[in-house]
Protein backbone atom coordinates (compact mmCIF):
# COMPACT_ATOMS: atom_id res chain seq x y z
CA UNK A 1 0.00 0.00 0.00
CA UNK A 2 1.55 3.41 -0.92
CA UNK A 3 1.81 5.55 2.09
CA UNK A 4 1.19 9.50 1.67
CA UNK A 5 1.66 12.92 2.61
CA UNK A 6 1.82 16.29 1.30
CA UNK A 7 4.78 18.40 1.18
CA UNK A 8 4.72 21.74 2.63
CA UNK A 9 4.25 22.94 -0.83
CA UNK A 10 1.00 20.88 -1.55
CA UNK A 11 -0.10 21.96 1.47
CA UNK A 12 0.13 25.38 0.63
CA UNK A 13 -1.16 25.37 -2.50
CA UNK A 14 -4.42 23.83 -1.06
CA UNK A 15 -4.91 26.35 1.58
CA UNK A 16 -4.16 28.87 -1.49
CA UNK A 17 -6.99 27.13 -3.45
CA UNK A 18 -9.65 26.83 -0.60
CA UNK A 19 -9.29 30.66 0.33
CA UNK A 20 -9.78 31.42 -3.61
CA UNK A 21 -12.89 29.51 -3.55
CA UNK A 22 -14.14 30.98 -0.35
CA UNK A 23 -13.80 34.53 -0.89
CA UNK A 24 -13.71 34.83 -5.15
CA UNK A 25 -15.94 31.76 -5.91
CA UNK A 26 -18.36 31.32 -3.76
CA UNK A 27 -20.02 34.95 -4.11
CA UNK A 28 -20.45 34.05 -7.51
CA UNK A 29 -22.03 30.62 -7.08
CA UNK A 30 -24.76 31.98 -4.95
CA UNK A 31 -25.57 34.49 -7.40
CA UNK A 32 -25.95 31.35 -9.85
CA UNK A 33 -29.23 30.49 -11.37
CA UNK A 34 -29.83 26.66 -9.96
CA UNK A 35 -30.12 23.99 -13.11
CA UNK A 36 -28.33 26.61 -15.37
CA UNK A 37 -24.49 27.14 -16.70
CA UNK A 38 -23.15 29.41 -14.40
CA UNK A 39 -21.15 31.32 -16.85
CA UNK A 40 -19.47 34.47 -14.49
CA UNK A 41 -17.98 31.63 -12.38
CA UNK A 42 -17.14 29.47 -15.38
CA UNK A 43 -14.95 32.65 -16.41
CA UNK A 44 -13.58 33.33 -13.16
CA UNK A 45 -12.18 29.96 -13.40
CA UNK A 46 -10.21 30.52 -16.48
CA UNK A 47 -8.96 34.17 -14.82
CA UNK A 48 -8.02 32.75 -12.34
CA UNK A 49 -5.78 30.03 -14.28
CA UNK A 50 -7.49 26.89 -12.85
CA UNK A 51 -9.16 25.80 -15.81
CA UNK A 52 -5.46 25.75 -17.36
CA UNK A 53 -4.41 23.39 -14.68
CA UNK A 54 -6.71 20.35 -15.86
CA UNK A 55 -4.99 20.48 -19.54
CA UNK A 56 -1.20 20.53 -18.12
CA UNK A 57 1.11 17.58 -18.75
CA UNK A 58 1.92 15.25 -15.92
CA UNK A 59 5.62 16.49 -16.17
CA UNK A 60 6.25 16.76 -12.56
CA UNK A 61 5.72 20.00 -10.41
CA UNK A 62 5.18 23.40 -11.63
CA UNK A 63 6.58 26.39 -10.08
CA UNK A 64 7.03 26.69 -6.20
CA UNK A 65 7.79 22.75 -5.87
CA UNK A 66 3.65 22.47 -5.82
CA UNK A 67 2.14 19.54 -7.53
CA UNK A 68 0.27 21.66 -10.28
CA UNK A 69 -0.55 18.78 -12.64
CA UNK A 70 -1.10 15.06 -13.11
CA UNK A 71 -3.53 13.09 -11.33
CA UNK A 72 -2.27 14.06 -7.67
CA UNK A 73 -2.94 17.68 -8.56
CA UNK A 74 -6.33 17.21 -9.95
CA UNK A 75 -7.35 15.68 -6.91
CA UNK A 76 -6.13 18.46 -4.64
CA UNK A 77 -7.29 20.91 -6.77
CA UNK A 78 -10.43 19.00 -6.64
CA UNK A 79 -10.41 18.51 -3.48
CA UNK A 80 -9.84 21.92 -2.15
CA UNK A 81 -12.30 23.82 -4.43
CA UNK A 82 -14.89 20.88 -3.04
CA UNK A 83 -14.34 22.14 0.69
CA UNK A 84 -15.58 25.89 -0.16
CA UNK A 85 -17.91 25.93 -2.87
CA UNK A 86 -19.26 22.68 -4.68
CA UNK A 87 -20.43 24.70 -7.73
CA UNK A 88 -16.79 26.09 -8.24
CA UNK A 89 -15.73 22.38 -8.29
CA UNK A 90 -18.53 20.87 -10.61
CA UNK A 91 -18.28 23.68 -13.39
CA UNK A 92 -14.11 22.93 -13.46
CA UNK A 93 -14.57 19.31 -13.65
CA UNK A 94 -17.39 19.42 -16.31
CA UNK A 95 -15.20 21.55 -18.23
CA UNK A 96 -12.72 19.46 -18.04
CA UNK A 97 -14.58 16.74 -18.85
CA UNK A 98 -16.04 18.24 -22.48
CA UNK A 99 -12.92 19.31 -23.21
CA UNK A 100 -10.27 17.22 -22.51
CA UNK A 101 -10.75 14.77 -25.76
CA UNK A 102 -10.40 18.10 -27.80
CA UNK A 103 -6.85 19.07 -25.93
CA UNK A 104 -5.99 15.33 -25.89
CA UNK A 105 -6.17 14.37 -29.75
CA UNK A 106 -3.94 16.77 -31.38
CA UNK A 107 -4.87 16.57 -34.99
CA UNK A 108 -8.39 17.88 -34.43
CA UNK A 109 -8.90 20.92 -36.62
CA UNK A 110 -11.43 22.35 -33.92
CA UNK A 111 -8.98 22.48 -31.37
CA UNK A 112 -7.12 25.68 -31.94
CA UNK A 113 -10.96 27.33 -32.40
CA UNK A 114 -12.18 26.24 -29.01
CA UNK A 115 -9.41 24.79 -26.44
CA UNK A 116 -8.52 28.67 -25.97
CA UNK A 117 -11.66 29.41 -25.37
CA UNK A 118 -12.66 26.45 -23.13
CA UNK A 119 -9.47 27.34 -21.16
CA UNK A 120 -10.23 31.04 -20.76
CA UNK A 121 -13.63 30.12 -19.38
CA UNK A 122 -15.87 32.13 -22.07
CA UNK A 123 -16.74 28.79 -24.08
CA UNK A 124 -18.30 26.06 -21.60
CA UNK A 125 -17.80 21.94 -23.23
CA UNK A 126 -20.10 18.95 -22.57
CA UNK A 127 -19.52 15.43 -22.75
CA UNK A 128 -21.54 13.66 -24.68
CA UNK A 129 -21.36 10.14 -24.09
CA UNK A 130 -24.78 8.55 -22.70
CA UNK A 131 -27.58 7.42 -24.30
CA UNK A 132 -31.11 6.38 -23.32
CA UNK A 133 -30.69 2.60 -24.31
CA UNK A 134 -26.81 2.99 -23.29
CA UNK A 135 -25.25 4.09 -20.13
CA UNK A 136 -22.78 2.43 -18.36
CA UNK A 137 -22.55 -0.27 -21.52
CA UNK A 138 -21.46 3.30 -23.00
CA UNK A 139 -19.92 0.87 -26.33
CA UNK A 140 -23.91 0.25 -27.15
CA UNK A 141 -23.80 3.81 -28.15
CA UNK A 142 -26.40 4.19 -31.10
CA UNK A 143 -25.99 7.65 -32.56
CA UNK A 144 -25.96 7.04 -35.92
CA UNK A 145 -22.94 8.79 -38.09
CA UNK A 146 -23.97 7.79 -41.50
CA UNK A 147 -21.19 8.56 -44.44
CA UNK A 148 -22.33 11.60 -46.23
CA UNK A 149 -20.22 11.94 -49.33
CA UNK A 150 -16.42 11.23 -49.11
CA UNK A 151 -16.38 13.87 -46.44
CA UNK A 152 -18.08 13.75 -44.04
CA UNK A 153 -20.76 12.25 -41.81
CA UNK A 154 -24.49 12.46 -41.40
CA UNK A 155 -25.78 12.45 -37.51
CA UNK A 156 -29.32 11.21 -36.10
CA UNK A 157 -30.25 9.90 -33.10
CA UNK A 158 -30.05 10.92 -29.51
CA UNK A 159 -27.94 12.10 -26.19
CA UNK A 160 -29.50 12.19 -22.92
CA UNK A 161 -28.17 13.06 -19.23
CA UNK A 162 -25.79 15.10 -20.66
CA UNK A 163 -24.07 17.69 -17.81
CA UNK A 164 -24.41 21.27 -19.76
CA UNK A 165 -26.61 20.85 -21.89
CA UNK A 166 -28.79 22.10 -23.57
CA UNK A 167 -26.40 25.20 -22.78
CA UNK A 168 -22.91 24.62 -23.80
CA UNK A 169 -20.88 26.16 -26.47
CA UNK A 170 -19.76 23.18 -27.71
CA UNK A 171 -20.21 19.16 -27.21
CA UNK A 172 -17.61 15.88 -27.78
CA UNK A 173 -19.79 13.75 -28.92
CA UNK A 174 -19.61 9.89 -29.37
CA UNK A 175 -21.64 8.48 -32.28
CA UNK A 176 -21.55 5.21 -34.19
CA UNK A 177 -19.64 5.09 -37.88
CA UNK A 178 -19.31 1.20 -37.56
CA UNK A 179 -22.47 -0.62 -36.89
CA UNK A 180 -22.23 -4.01 -35.28
CA UNK A 181 -18.43 -3.28 -34.27
CA UNK A 182 -19.11 -2.15 -30.71
CA UNK A 183 -16.51 -0.11 -28.69
CA UNK A 184 -14.34 -0.59 -31.99
CA UNK A 185 -16.98 1.62 -34.32
CA UNK A 186 -17.25 4.89 -32.48
CA UNK A 187 -15.55 8.26 -33.59
CA UNK A 188 -15.55 11.45 -31.41
CA UNK A 189 -16.42 14.38 -32.84
CA UNK A 190 -16.77 18.13 -31.90
CA UNK A 191 -20.32 18.98 -32.16
CA UNK A 192 -20.78 23.32 -32.42
CA UNK A 193 -24.02 23.93 -30.47
CA UNK A 194 -25.02 26.05 -33.05
CA UNK A 195 -24.80 23.34 -35.95
CA UNK A 196 -27.96 23.26 -37.99
CA UNK A 197 -30.05 20.08 -36.75
CA UNK A 198 -28.87 19.78 -33.00
CA UNK A 199 -31.64 20.84 -30.75
CA UNK A 200 -31.60 20.85 -26.75
CA UNK A 201 -33.80 19.62 -23.97
CA UNK A 202 -33.38 20.47 -20.40
CA UNK A 203 -34.18 17.63 -17.76
CA UNK A 204 -35.96 18.24 -14.57
CA UNK A 205 -33.31 17.29 -12.28
CA UNK A 206 -32.38 18.13 -8.73
CA UNK A 207 -28.75 18.84 -9.81
CA UNK A 208 -27.47 22.75 -9.29
CA UNK A 209 -26.00 22.40 -12.52
CA UNK A 210 -27.53 21.51 -15.73
CA UNK A 211 -28.38 18.32 -17.35
CA UNK A 212 -30.37 17.85 -20.86
CA UNK A 213 -30.76 15.70 -23.90
CA UNK A 214 -29.50 16.10 -27.23
CA UNK A 215 -31.32 15.64 -30.56
CA UNK A 216 -29.55 15.09 -33.82
CA UNK A 217 -31.73 15.22 -36.61
CA UNK A 218 -29.88 15.10 -39.51
CA UNK A 219 -26.59 17.02 -38.43
CA UNK A 220 -23.19 17.14 -40.61
CA UNK A 221 -20.33 16.96 -39.59
CA UNK A 222 -16.49 16.90 -41.98
CA UNK A 223 -13.43 15.62 -41.37
CA UNK A 224 -12.14 18.76 -39.07
CA UNK A 225 -14.92 17.53 -36.37
CA UNK A 226 -13.49 14.20 -35.87
CA UNK A 227 -11.32 14.00 -32.74
CA UNK A 228 -8.88 11.95 -33.26
CA UNK A 229 -9.67 9.02 -35.97
CA UNK A 230 -11.91 6.91 -37.22
CA UNK A 231 -13.71 4.53 -35.57
CA UNK A 232 -11.06 4.83 -31.94
CA UNK A 233 -13.84 7.25 -30.77
CA UNK A 234 -14.21 4.86 -27.58
CA UNK A 235 -10.57 5.09 -26.57
CA UNK A 236 -10.90 8.57 -26.35
CA UNK A 237 -14.05 8.25 -24.15
CA UNK A 238 -12.16 5.87 -21.58
CA UNK A 239 -9.18 8.27 -21.52
CA UNK A 240 -11.39 11.28 -20.75
CA UNK A 241 -13.01 9.34 -18.16
CA UNK A 242 -10.07 7.75 -16.57
CA UNK A 243 -8.24 10.97 -16.67
CA UNK A 244 -10.79 12.44 -14.14
CA UNK A 245 -11.34 8.89 -12.44
CA UNK A 246 -9.30 9.13 -9.31
CA UNK A 247 -10.99 12.78 -8.27
CA UNK A 248 -14.26 11.69 -8.28
CA UNK A 249 -13.11 10.52 -4.60
CA UNK A 250 -11.25 13.61 -3.99
CA UNK A 251 -14.68 15.76 -5.02
CA UNK A 252 -16.22 13.43 -2.10
CA UNK A 253 -13.50 14.02 0.25
CA UNK A 254 -13.26 17.94 0.09
CA UNK A 255 -17.18 17.82 0.74
CA UNK A 256 -17.05 15.36 3.92
CA UNK A 257 -14.33 17.70 5.16
CA UNK A 258 -16.43 20.66 5.36
CA UNK A 259 -18.93 18.62 6.54
CA UNK A 260 -16.82 17.12 9.25
CA UNK A 261 -15.37 21.14 10.30
CA UNK A 262 -18.90 22.05 10.13
CA UNK A 263 -19.83 19.62 12.43
CA UNK A 264 -17.31 20.55 15.07
CA UNK A 265 -17.80 24.13 14.88
CA UNK A 266 -21.57 23.09 15.68
CA UNK A 267 -21.08 20.85 18.21
CA UNK A 268 -18.75 23.38 19.81
CA UNK A 269 -21.00 25.91 20.74
CA UNK A 270 -24.42 24.12 20.81
CA UNK A 271 -25.48 24.17 24.04
CA UNK A 272 -27.45 20.74 25.88
CA UNK A 273 -27.69 18.91 29.46
CA UNK A 274 -26.02 22.07 31.08
CA UNK A 275 -22.72 21.73 28.35
CA UNK A 276 -21.90 21.71 24.97
CA UNK A 277 -22.76 18.74 22.63
CA UNK A 278 -19.21 17.81 21.60
CA UNK A 279 -18.56 16.83 25.39
CA UNK A 280 -21.30 13.83 24.99
CA UNK A 281 -19.60 11.09 24.96
CA UNK A 282 -21.74 9.58 22.07
CA UNK A 283 -21.08 12.85 19.82
CA UNK A 284 -17.76 12.86 20.30
CA UNK A 285 -17.58 9.22 19.03
CA UNK A 286 -19.61 9.97 15.72
CA UNK A 287 -17.23 13.08 15.21
CA UNK A 288 -14.29 10.80 15.56
CA UNK A 289 -15.62 8.01 13.10
CA UNK A 290 -16.55 10.85 10.65
CA UNK A 291 -12.72 12.17 11.21
CA UNK A 292 -11.22 8.77 10.48
CA UNK A 293 -13.27 7.88 7.63
CA UNK A 294 -12.64 11.20 5.81
CA UNK A 295 -8.96 10.73 6.35
CA UNK A 296 -9.05 7.04 4.80
CA UNK A 297 -10.85 7.93 2.16
CA UNK A 298 -8.28 11.04 1.58
CA UNK A 299 -5.40 8.54 1.68
CA UNK A 300 -7.00 6.27 -0.51
CA UNK A 301 -7.35 8.83 -3.01
CA UNK A 302 -3.88 9.95 -2.93
CA UNK A 303 -2.83 6.43 -3.00
CA UNK A 304 -4.68 5.88 -6.22
CA UNK A 305 -3.87 9.32 -8.08
CA UNK A 306 0.15 8.37 -7.41
CA UNK A 307 -0.31 4.98 -8.59
CA UNK A 308 -1.87 6.74 -11.81
CA UNK A 309 1.08 8.74 -11.84
CA UNK A 310 3.29 6.82 -11.79
CA UNK A 311 2.17 4.61 -14.50
CA UNK A 312 -0.32 1.96 -12.58
CA UNK A 313 -3.40 0.73 -14.41
CA UNK A 314 -3.56 -3.49 -14.23
CA UNK A 315 -6.58 -5.25 -13.59
CA UNK A 316 -7.79 -4.06 -10.74
CA UNK A 317 -6.09 -6.36 -8.41
CA UNK A 318 -3.04 -3.63 -7.62
CA UNK A 319 -3.31 -0.62 -5.18
CA UNK A 320 -3.61 1.71 -8.16
CA UNK A 321 -5.66 -0.20 -10.49
CA UNK A 322 -9.44 0.36 -11.69
CA UNK A 323 -10.13 -1.48 -9.29
CA UNK A 324 -8.55 -0.13 -6.27
CA UNK A 325 -10.15 3.37 -7.41
CA UNK A 326 -13.85 2.08 -7.24
CA UNK A 327 -13.16 0.80 -3.98
CA UNK A 328 -11.72 4.49 -3.27
CA UNK A 329 -14.58 6.05 -4.77
CA UNK A 330 -17.31 3.85 -2.88
CA UNK A 331 -14.97 4.89 0.76
CA UNK A 332 -15.23 8.34 -0.38
CA UNK A 333 -19.18 8.08 -1.18
CA UNK A 334 -19.35 6.69 2.52
CA UNK A 335 -17.47 9.32 4.33
CA UNK A 336 -19.25 12.15 2.49
CA UNK A 337 -22.88 10.59 3.44
CA UNK A 338 -21.41 10.41 6.86
CA UNK A 339 -20.89 13.97 6.97
CA UNK A 340 -24.09 14.70 5.08
CA UNK A 341 -26.01 12.76 7.93
CA UNK A 342 -24.16 14.74 10.52
CA UNK A 343 -23.78 18.04 9.09
CA UNK A 344 -27.72 18.21 8.01
CA UNK A 345 -28.37 18.88 12.23
CA UNK A 346 -26.50 22.39 11.74
CA UNK A 347 -29.00 24.75 10.23
CA UNK A 348 -28.23 28.17 8.16
CA UNK A 349 -25.17 26.38 6.11
CA UNK A 350 -24.54 27.82 2.75
CA UNK A 351 -25.88 25.96 -0.21
CA UNK A 352 -22.46 26.42 -1.68
CA UNK A 353 -20.68 24.40 1.48
CA UNK A 354 -22.92 22.29 1.92
CA UNK A 355 -22.19 18.59 1.17
CA UNK A 356 -23.83 16.11 -0.94
CA UNK A 357 -23.44 12.42 -1.84
CA UNK A 358 -21.79 11.92 -5.02
CA UNK A 359 -24.00 11.73 -8.12
CA UNK A 360 -22.94 8.66 -9.62
CA UNK A 361 -20.24 5.46 -8.66
CA UNK A 362 -20.25 3.22 -11.71
CA UNK A 363 -17.12 1.72 -12.92
CA UNK A 364 -18.16 2.75 -16.49
CA UNK A 365 -20.39 5.81 -15.84
CA UNK A 366 -18.97 9.68 -17.11
CA UNK A 367 -18.06 10.91 -13.93
CA UNK A 368 -16.96 14.41 -13.54
C1 LIG B 1 -26.06 13.88 -12.53
C2 LIG B 1 -25.68 13.13 -13.78
C3 LIG B 1 -24.85 13.73 -14.71
C4 LIG B 1 -24.49 13.03 -15.87
N1 LIG B 1 -23.68 13.67 -16.80
C5 LIG B 1 -23.34 12.99 -17.93
C6 LIG B 1 -22.53 13.64 -18.93
O1 LIG B 1 -22.11 14.79 -18.79
N2 LIG B 1 -22.25 12.96 -20.06
C7 LIG B 1 -22.69 11.68 -20.27
O2 LIG B 1 -22.39 11.14 -21.33
N3 LIG B 1 -23.46 11.05 -19.34
C8 LIG B 1 -23.80 11.68 -18.18
N4 LIG B 1 -24.60 11.06 -17.25
C9 LIG B 1 -25.09 9.71 -17.50
C10 LIG B 1 -24.32 8.70 -16.68
O3 LIG B 1 -23.06 8.53 -17.18
C11 LIG B 1 -25.12 7.41 -16.68
O4 LIG B 1 -26.16 7.60 -15.77
C12 LIG B 1 -24.27 6.23 -16.31
O5 LIG B 1 -23.42 5.90 -17.37
C13 LIG B 1 -25.11 5.05 -15.86
O6 LIG B 1 -26.00 4.74 -16.86
P1 LIG B 1 -27.53 4.47 -16.51
O7 LIG B 1 -28.01 5.59 -15.65
O8 LIG B 1 -28.21 4.26 -17.82
O9 LIG B 1 -27.54 3.18 -15.64
P2 LIG B 1 -27.43 1.68 -16.14
O10 LIG B 1 -26.28 1.55 -17.09
O11 LIG B 1 -28.76 1.26 -16.63
O12 LIG B 1 -27.07 0.94 -14.81
C14 LIG B 1 -28.10 0.62 -13.85
C15 LIG B 1 -27.48 -0.04 -12.67
O13 LIG B 1 -26.73 -1.19 -13.06
C16 LIG B 1 -25.43 -1.14 -12.50
N5 LIG B 1 -24.46 -1.71 -13.45
C17 LIG B 1 -24.28 -1.35 -14.72
N6 LIG B 1 -23.31 -2.09 -15.29
C18 LIG B 1 -22.87 -2.93 -14.34
C19 LIG B 1 -21.87 -3.94 -14.31
N7 LIG B 1 -21.12 -4.20 -15.39
N8 LIG B 1 -21.69 -4.62 -13.17
C20 LIG B 1 -22.45 -4.36 -12.07
N9 LIG B 1 -23.40 -3.40 -12.04
C21 LIG B 1 -23.61 -2.71 -13.16
C22 LIG B 1 -25.15 0.35 -12.31
O14 LIG B 1 -24.20 0.58 -11.29
C23 LIG B 1 -26.52 0.85 -11.91
O15 LIG B 1 -26.73 0.67 -10.54
C24 LIG B 1 -24.96 11.72 -16.09
C25 LIG B 1 -25.79 11.12 -15.14
C26 LIG B 1 -26.16 11.80 -14.00
C27 LIG B 1 -27.04 11.13 -12.99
Amino acid sequence: MTTFSLDPGQTAWCAELRALAAERLRPLAEKGEPGHVNRPLVEALGELGLLDRLFEEPSGRGEAGRATSGALGLCLMRESLAYACTEAETALALQGLGAHPVHAVRSAAQRARWLPEARAGRAVAAFALSEPGAGSDAAALSLAAEPDGSEGWRLTGEKRWITNAPEADFYTVFARTSPDAGARGVTAFLVPADRAGLTGTALDMLSPHPIGALAFDVVRVGRDDVLGETDRGFRVAMTTLNRFRPSVGAFAVGMAAAALDASLAHTAERDAFGGKLKDLQSVAHQIAEMATRTEAARLMVYAAAARRRAGGGGSGGGGGGPGSRHRAARRHGEAARHGDRAVRRRRGRSSCTRPRAPARSSPGAPLP
